[in-house]
């Protein structure tokens, strides 16, 4: 809709991380002994920060070990307005709001038609060319050039974006089953993945049918809940198609996903030597798809979800001792966590949720800003709707300024008239405004540099979204911002830590245990008190 990359292109940040208004870091000194030779970011996609609670009696592999053995905040967020995957990858060891990371939506995301993929040339090229700044990689490079890293997921953007604009291992998931690149990071597919590749592994899944891991009773759902999927096949088991090439496409769908994905993270993890050497620190970046896309299908309340987080971390306990006996435990920094939330299905919030939330149609507010912009006979190139956000170019408007202003005025009185729209704010009001109290306002402020042709943001009501889709997150409330967040290995004092921390926090406190400082000033601060 409304040529979005091309314009928020032209909106991106120019000054990089000089916009960031930044706590600086200063010193970086874990007091453990010496610096891991492997750390470790597992990112699981849509992981509310609640899972761990919500299922911990029934945990006992993986996030079990994590969770209990680990630095657990329970209070993180991601401190920004558009809680999507992309802006949420690009925070993680970059230490910085979307509005510096220059990745400030999906839709602004990893799509490159120049850096096509080895996979095919019908596919969307992707690369990381409008994230800006650095990243821990990029830290532990400048520290020791040998320092490698490999990011794996079966999302472009969740493999390419926690290691920024690095030229290093970058792999995802193609739906015929093959893991590839692009063209932005090689010309061809290294041996390693290219054997990977014809093990079939997610051929292998072929006729398989996903059932519970647990009794029936373990499981207070329903199962039977018909809005899920949108009506069609909402009940267990969930069976993998016969014809191997439906398949290797249904797979990502199914917890089966993140087994075939954290395969390819521990075949790299040989292949590369990653870790291996205890005199520079190398980097493992894995991305786990499946809990978003079950999410989305079935919502967070689902028999299904339940399932799901069972069995990530019964695979997550297979990596991590497969791992461990690779490398040792006492060698190994880890930190997991989520790139965003998720809310609960419109259709099932608790009655006593006022107001009600809706599924808004996008295209309403835009209509309605076409109107407007109309009526003015203004160029209706130069003031876009993009989905949330309506952009102007006011400096190829300069002489049409009081008009502009007139329609975004009356574009904010109409549009918060739409139901399901809580507030519609100016971007330069937020700038000004209190962002202590006001965290909405805050987030907002996180998500767009002040130099941008952001002109007003949608807020739409709590559990509202917009339609189109089952259940989603990309709102700045808490129930979308809050995710677990893990640092587990022999850097770190074990414990719950309820106060409020950023998933920008992450990046410092990986550099302070590694030993390397980052490269630019950061929004977020190193978590002292969780390290030894
Ligand atoms: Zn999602």
């Amino acid at each position: 809709m409304l040529r979005p990359i091309r314009t928020l292109l032209f909106i991106a940040c120019l000054c990089g991380a000089a916009c960031a208004r930044a706590q600086s870091v200063s010193g970086t000194d874990a007091r453990a002994a010496s610096p891991p030779s492997l750390v470790v970011l597992i990112t699981v996609d849509q992981f509310r920060g609640d899972y761990l609670d919500r299922f911990g009696p029934q945990l006992q592999g993986g996030l079990a070990r994590l969770a209990r053995g680990g630095a657990w905040f329970t209070n993180a967020h991601h401190d920004h307005a558009i809680t999507e995957t992309a802006p949420g990858h690009a925070t993680l060891l970059s230490g910085r709001f979307p509005r510096s990371t220059g990745i400030m939506a999906n839709r602004i995301g990893v799509v490159d038609p120049a850096a096509p993929l080895l996979a095919g040339p019908g596919a969307f090229g992707a690369s990381p060319q409008r994230f800006q700044g650095t990243t821990l990689v990029d830290w532990l490079h400048s520290r020791d050039s040998q320092s490698r890293a490999l990011s794996v997921s079966y999302k472009d953007r969740g493999a390419i974006l926690p290691v920024g604009r690095s030229r290093t291992e970058v792999y995802w998931y193609y739906p015929d089953g093959r893991f590839t690149t692009s063209r932005y990071y090689r010309d061809s597919l290294p041996d390693w993945v290219s054997r990977f590749n014809a093990r079939k592994l997610p051929q292998s899944y072929v006729g398989k049918a996903w059932t519970l891991l647990l009794p029936d009773s373990a499981y207070k759902e329903r199962d039977s809940v018909s809005v899920e999927l949108g009506g069609r096949n909402f009940t267990f088991p969930h069976r993998v198609p016969e014809d191997s090439s439906q398949a290797a496409g249904v797979l990502p769908g199914t917890p089966f996903m993140d087994e075939v994905t954290l395969a390819l993270a521990l075949d790299g993890v040989n292949a590369l030597g990653l870790g291996q050497s205890a005199a520079r620190t190398d980097m493992l970046a894995v991305s786990l798809s499946a809990t978003d896309l079950i999410g989305h299908g079935y919502g967070m309340d689902s028999r299904e979800m339940h399932d799901n987080i069972l069995r990530l971390d019964r695979n997550l306990g297979v990596f991590l001792d497969s791992l461990f006996k690779l490398r040792g435990a006492s060698h190994i920094a880890i930190a997991i966590t989520g790139d965003h939330g998720v809310a609960t299905i419109p259709e099932l919030v608790p009655a006593s949720v006022t107001p009600r939330p809706v599924r808004v149609d996008a295209l309403a507010l835009d209509a309605l800003l076409r109107r407007l912009v109309a009526a003015a006979k203004i160029d209706s190139g130069l003031v876009e709707m993009d989905r949330q956000i309506v952009l102007a170019d006011r400096s190829a408007l300069k002489n049409r300024l009081p008009g502009l202003d007139s329609v975004l005025a009356a574009f904010v009185v109409q549009a918060r008239a739409i139901p399901g729209v809580a507030r519609v704010d100016r971007m330069q009001d937020l700038y000004r405004g209190d962002t202590i109290n006001d965290p909405i306002a805050r987030r907002w402020v996180h998500q767009f540099p002040a130099q941008s042709n952001v002109q007003l943001v949608v807020t739409l009501t709590p559990f509202s979204i917009f339609s189109g889709i089952v259940a989603t997150h990309g709102s700045p409330y808490d129930y979308d911002s809050n995710v677990p967040l893990i640092f587990y290995g022999p850097w770190f004092v074990p414990g719950r830590y309820p106060e409020f921390v950023r998933t920008v926090d992450l990046a410092p406190t990986l550099a302070a245990v590694a030993g390397v400082k980052p490269a630019e000033r950061i929004d977020g601060v190193v978590l002292r008190h969780a390290l030894k």
